[in-house]
């Protein structure tokens, strides 16, 4: 009975802390710009209409609940590899790329970590400061040590690259592991760009590091082939690389996590090996993957009229955040704001690094109920044509 008196309760998610209180919030104003899904004008995240398409189909055409297998259904690798590298890839000719599908891109992420913790002794992954939260999480819990390179510069809200570069240059060491943003850098919108992509494959092919990639938001930054163009200029160039891709936000399938794991290698031998090592750790972890997301995505990929009624509603989500970027800077200029916000134009995905102040941010919490990160991230997707005004000049009051 005394076995866990030991144990002291961890603090909650922030964020999630901060979705709670956005709730419980009776401010009818109150602006949630916390919480990392898409929603439309009216505050919602509907249901893509081809994925409830395909999930009628699936529910006609479903014989069985019997497992999947480790790697998931045998239909979801090609399709996730033409999305990723293009349907030309030399590295799909070259059979070089092998893919399983994997429990949302956190399930990718999860097993890629114990991938390299067991067969690349000594790996360190390197990420980008600032990066997604769970990133470090997952590869602590793998035992990975996590090391920060410079990337975010609050004072130009732009990609610190010379300065990124040179921290590499001189802390990479072969064998190390390189974590790069495809595209939409959670949290602070700010991408490579693809000189950048350049130079990191030219860096990763002279110190032989392993480059991995995650791609959470295909789609939502400048398009569905656009957003790939620095994670294929790389793919195609260098020996080995791991891609975690999900498809919680272009497929708005969030909860029924739906993601992948893909291997790149030397020769097909090598990536069949790997891809082999990757089974192991997936058995170890969940076993299988669970099958509705990807159902409804192999669904949708391999319905010439589902896929194009998705690629509408890809383009759909994604002029609605660049529109409500542009429509900030205008609105937030007009406003008579001291400080210059136009970056947030040039920002890309579902964040934007707001440069607003912890002391800014808690005072628009606390007296204008609008909810965002204490790092300044804020939400685009939470904003709205009946809420943007609000949110403009009460920013603007804070602000000065
Ligand atoms: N990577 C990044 C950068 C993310 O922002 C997210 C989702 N917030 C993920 C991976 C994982 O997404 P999921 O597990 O929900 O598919």
């Amino acid at each position: 009975p005394t076995m866990f008196k030991h144990l002291k309760a961890v603090p909650g998610d922030p964020l999630l802390a901060l979705i709670v209180a956005h709730q419980q919030d009776p401010n009818p104003k109150k602006i949630d710009l916390g919480v990392g899904v898409y929603k439309d004008d009216l505050g919602r995240t509907p249901i893509l209409e081809s994925v409830k398409k395909a999930e009628a189909i699936m529910v006609e055409n479903e014989a069985t609940k019997a497992y999947l297998g480790v790697y998931g259904a045998a239909e979801f690798a090609p399709l996730i590899q033409n999305l990723l590298l293009g349907s030309n890839s030399d590295v799909i000719q070259q059979g070089r790329i092998q893919s399983t599908q994997t429990p949302g891109g956190t399930g990718a992420l999860k097993v890629a970590a114990d991938f390299i913790s067991a067969n690349l002794k000594g790996a360190r992954l390197f990420v980008s400061d600032p990066t997604w939260g769970n990133h470090t999480s997952i590869f602590n819990s793998a035992g990975v040590e996590v090391i920060e390179y410079p990337y975010y510069d609050p004072a130009t809200n732009d990609v610190r690259f010379d300065d990124m570069m040179s921290f590499l240059q001189a802390e990479l060491k072969e064998g190390d592991v390189l974590l790069l943003h495809a595209c939409c850098h959670n949290p602070t919108g700010v991408d490579l760009k693809i000189e950048h992509w350049h130079a990191l494959t030219d860096l990763v092919n002279e110190r032989d590091v392993l480059p991995l990639v995650d791609a959470a938001y295909q789609g939502f930054g400048d398009g569905l082939e656009e957003d790939m163009a620095g994670l294929r200029y790389m793919a195609e160039r260098v020996s080995s690389m791991l891609i975690a891709n999900s498809f919680s936000k272009n497929f708005g399938i969030y909860r029924d996590r739906c993601g992948g794991l893909s291997v790149i290698a030397e020769t097909a031998e090598e990536a069949k090996s790997a891809f082999s090592i990757i089974g192991q750790a997936i058995r170890a972890n969940y076993s299988m993957p669970p099958a509705h997301g990807a159902t409804v995505v192999y669904t949708i990929m391999n319905n010439p009229e589902l896929y194009a009624m998705w690629e509408q509603e890809v383009t759909q989500m994604r002029d609605r955040i660049n529109g409500l970027r542009s429509k900030l800077v205008e609105k937030l200029a007009a406003s008579g704001v001291s400080k210059d916000f136009s970056f947030i134009e040039k920002q890309r995905g579902m964040f934007s690094y707001s440069g607003l102040t912890l002391e800014q941010v808690r005072t628009l919490r606390s007296d204008y109920s609008i909810y965002i990160a204490d790092t300044g991230r804020m939400s685009v997707a939470g904003v709205s044509d009946s809420n943007i005004d609000y949110l403009c000049e009460s920013i603007a009051k804070v602000v000065g």
